[in-house]
């Protein structure tokens, strides 16, 4: 079937798949200390999900990353798995997860025995205090998440947002813990993406700056880039740093991501200010030629990206609805 390509001539390989936007984290960056959830009825069921997944694959997407809120807040999380890992034998290459890692523990080995590939687990400080500003949350049942992880064989990496006045002073720290365990990390820009308001341009620290606080002791070389959205980096001729610089210098010409958030909306880019409502589609009984449509025309119709239109996104849609 037809490779999903938009008017800028992208074509797209990379689903992610918001499994709910319920989370037991609070982080300040993501979303409101009290967040009004989604009704559950409107929450994507799932063979819902497996439908549209299947849609997706069938049109050329070969990755797909399950995410939320927090994935593991879903109950049929194991059987979400097993049935998209069915998808491999129609072209799906990769089955990744983003997670906050804090309940993950117990459901390790499970969920790399369904078919998870790769995690990435979000931890943007070491220090504790730190981490609770950020997060609301205590950061022990995240290292013990992560040692689970490892204790798998998990493949895995870390995620870190910084921001200017909370945990810029734990770029170099978290760094040097990560490389001590071999863990490879991504630093990432924060974006307007938090509760309406919040987000200010003062508070992202840079692709430049994070650099330099690490330039201090290290030695760090760019190293060429493929097609993820991180600029990757060589720290002391050897461990993989990757820094997601969205707001410094976006990277949208190659984008090849499209989004679907809990409730089955088709968001084509992060900061898209309307999405497609594949859900509300299926529940009126649309056939998969006419949702194939749907799909088809809103991918055609994505914008150029964040470079066209910088700053918060008119939206009433926080990060752990859209499912980051
Ligand atoms: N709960 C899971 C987790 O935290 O990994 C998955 C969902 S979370 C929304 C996915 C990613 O979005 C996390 O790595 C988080 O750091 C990132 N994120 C959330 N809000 C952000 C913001 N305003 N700017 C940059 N990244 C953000
Ligand atoms: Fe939850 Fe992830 Fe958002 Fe933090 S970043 S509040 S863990 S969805």
């Amino acid at each position: 079937m037809s490779p999903l390509i938009d008017r800028h001539g992208r074509t797209k390989r990379k689903l992610r798949i918001s499994l709910t936007d319920r989370c037991n984290f609070r982080c300040t960056y993501c979303m409101p200390e009290h967040p009004d959830w989604l009704p559950r009825a409107s929450l994507l069921e799932r063979h819902e999900i497996l439908r549209l997944a299947g849609l997706f694959v069938d049109h050329g997407i070969d990755q797909i990353r399950l995410t939320g809120g927090e994935p593991l807040l879903r109950r049929d999380l194991l059987e979400c798995v097993r049935e998209i890992d069915g998808l491999r034998e129609r072209g799906l290459a990769r089955l990744s997860m983003t997670t906050n890692a804090s309940r993950i523990a117990p459901k390790a080995r499970e969920l790399v025995a369904a078919g998870i590939d790769d995690f990435n687990v979000s931890l943007d400080a070491f220090d504790p205090e730190t981490f609770r500003r950020l997060t609301r949350r205590e950061i022990a049942p995240v290292l013990d998440g992560i040692d689970a992880l490892a204790d798998a064989g998990a493949t895995m990496k870390l995620n870190a947002v910084v921001i200017r006045g909370d945990n810029e002073k734990d770029i170099v720290p978290l760094l040097e813990w990560a490389m001590a365990r071999g863990l490879p990390l991504r630093y990432i820009e924060y974006m307007p993406l938090d509760a309406p308001g919040q987000w200010n341009r003062s508070q992202v620290v840079t692709e430049a700056e994070i650099l330099d606080a690490i330039r201090v002791n290290h030695r760090v070389d760019e190293v060429p880039r493929g097609h993820d959205p991180a600029t990757p980096f060589l720290v002391d001729g050897h461990y993989p740093l990757g820094i997601i610089s969205t707001v410094s210098h976006p990277f949208c010409a190659t984008c090849d991501r499209l989004r679907i958030t809990a409730t089955g909306e088709l968001f084509t880019c992060l900061f898209s200010p309307i999405g497609t409502p594949l859900g509300a589609r299926m529940r009126e009984g649309v056939d998969d030629e006419a949702l194939a449509v749907h799909v088809a025309r809103a991918v055609w119709l994505k914008d150029a990206g964040y470079a066209s239109r910088p700053g918060p996104v008119d939206r009433p849609l926080t990060m752990h609805a859209m499912g980051g």
